[in-house]
């Protein structure tokens, strides 16, 4: 089995789909190829904040992800260790953004992403796995795997990695350096009816410097999840997610609480999580996007924001070097300094806030400050949302604030 196109993109979750969508958009011969047929799940807590609304009303995708069932949310409710809890308003946030969030099943966002991209022009082929990249003369020029059960190719000048968290195909590029520590997230569906419809972050003691959440679907159903922020090998640490996530339904009383008489529906799936934003994000005929770049926010392990956007951003920038017949990694590396222009201050910041505040009596002090003092209510939540101007988190008068 053979394909060829100008461009090759494997993975069609939220990254590859807005890439995709965008370069047959601008008229480039796009092929999307993916393991799984879809609708397909995905392990997700299914909840999209603000930024991520932005871009999804910006590429014209709100009337159809409500049409089909997106509840909006007005806020989040962050709960620290102690119990004590705030809540901040979407609407309060920083910057031009929507005053809502959303939430959606991934199977279904996914699916409409995809449809979004096959309507743009993009050619899709499903159970396709990638397992190899073709080479010639030290340039990347397609990919092999197996289509169905049987061997196949795919040739492309330029082909862009959208596969997630799982790195077998990163490492075969050449792009990291070494495997990076990654955090795992577990989550199950629940019938709950009855929720408000805000995002509820736990900052369980247990779970630290991970949280866990309660999001509210639409349909009386609810996804409950544990984000394991630590660290570790895929492998290593998938089990143990899920028994963190058995522990937090079983013994944090707010949750507990809630979950009483409530019908869990499927399994507990946990599946890896890659924060590290890498280094270098292209090679020669090839560009990284979403999180197969690393770009998942290292404090709340939000991804489909930066899947969509930067997407959007590889798509530019892989449709005017394919204008200009130059796909070199030394083109191409436009991409990777605008991706790290726009995140990398940004993921430090959240590197240090995950350090220095998501610590049990931290976090007890700030949220029991945070209840009298709104600014600080503001910073909280806009730092666990990855929003706020980089620095200003962890900058010395935020600090004192905390302290005094
Ligand atoms: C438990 C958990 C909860 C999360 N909660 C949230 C949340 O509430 N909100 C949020 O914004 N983010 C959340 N995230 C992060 C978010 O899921 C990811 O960051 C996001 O899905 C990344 O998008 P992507 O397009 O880069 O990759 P993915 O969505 O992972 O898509 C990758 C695609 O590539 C395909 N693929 C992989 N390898 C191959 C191959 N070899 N050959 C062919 N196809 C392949 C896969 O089938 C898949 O369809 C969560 C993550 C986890 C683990």
């Amino acid at each position: 089995m053979e394909w060829t196109a100008q461009v090759i993109v494997v993975g069609a979750g939220p990254a590859g789909s807005a890439a995709a969508a965008s370069l047959s958009a601008q008229g480039v011969d796009t092929l999307l190829l993916d393991r799984a047929a879809f609708p397909r799940e995905k392990t997700c807590g299914d909840g999209l904040t603000p930024p991520s609304v932005a871009v999804l009303q910006e590429l014209g995708l709100l009337p159809k992800l409500e049409a089909a069932g997106a509840l909006r949310t007005t806020g989040v409710r962050i709960f620290a260790p102690g119990g004590r809890s705030i809540e901040i308003g979407f609407d309060e946030l920083a910057g031009e953004l929507p005053a809502f969030g959303l939430t959606i099943p991934r199977r279904i966002l996914d699916a409409l992403l995809l449809e979004h991209a096959q309507q743009a022009g993009a050619r899709f082929v499903s159970r396709f796995h990638v397992d190899g990249l073709l080479r010639d003369q030290g340039a990347v020029v397609g990919v092999k795997g197996k289509c169905n059960g049987q061997r196949a190719v795919a040739r492309a000048p330029l082909t862009c990695l959208a596969t997630g968290a799982g790195m077998p195909l990163v490492l075969k590029a050449g792009l990291l350096p070494a495997v990076p520590p990654v955090s795992h997230g577990a989550r199950a569906y629940y019938d709950l009816p009855a929720l408000d419809p805000v995002l509820q972050l736990h900052f369980d003691r247990s779970l630290l410097p991970g949280y866990g959440w309660i999001f509210p679907l639409s349909g009386g159903r609810a996804n409950v999840g544990v984000g394991s922020l630590a660290g570790g090998s895929p492998r290593r640490r998938a089990a143990p997610t899920r028994q963190l996530f058995e522990r937090f339904v079983s013994h944090n009383a707010h949750v507990q609480g809630q979950l009483a008489g409530a019908r869990r529906i499927g399994p507990v799936r946990s599946y890896p999580l890659r924060t590290d934003l890498a280094a270098r994000t292209q090679t020669n005929g090839l560009l990284l996007v979403g999180e197969a770049a690393g770009l998942a926010n290292p404090v709340s392990g939000e991804g489909v924001h930066y899947a969509l956007e930067s997407g959007l951003m590889a798509a530019q920038v892989a449709a005017e070097a394919l204008l200009e017949g130059d796909l070199t990694s030394s083109r191409l590396a436009v991409y990777g300094r605008r991706l790290h222009e726009r995140y990398a201050s940004g993921f430090r910041c959240l590197g240090r806030v995950r350090r220095w505040y998501l610590r049990e009596r931290v976090l007890d002090l700030i949220v029991q400050k945070a209840q009298r003092r709104p600014r600080l209510k503001y910073l909280l939540a806009n730092a666990v949302l990855g929003l706020t101007d980089p620095g200003e988190a962890t900058s010395l008068a935020t600090l004192a604030k905390i302290l005094f």
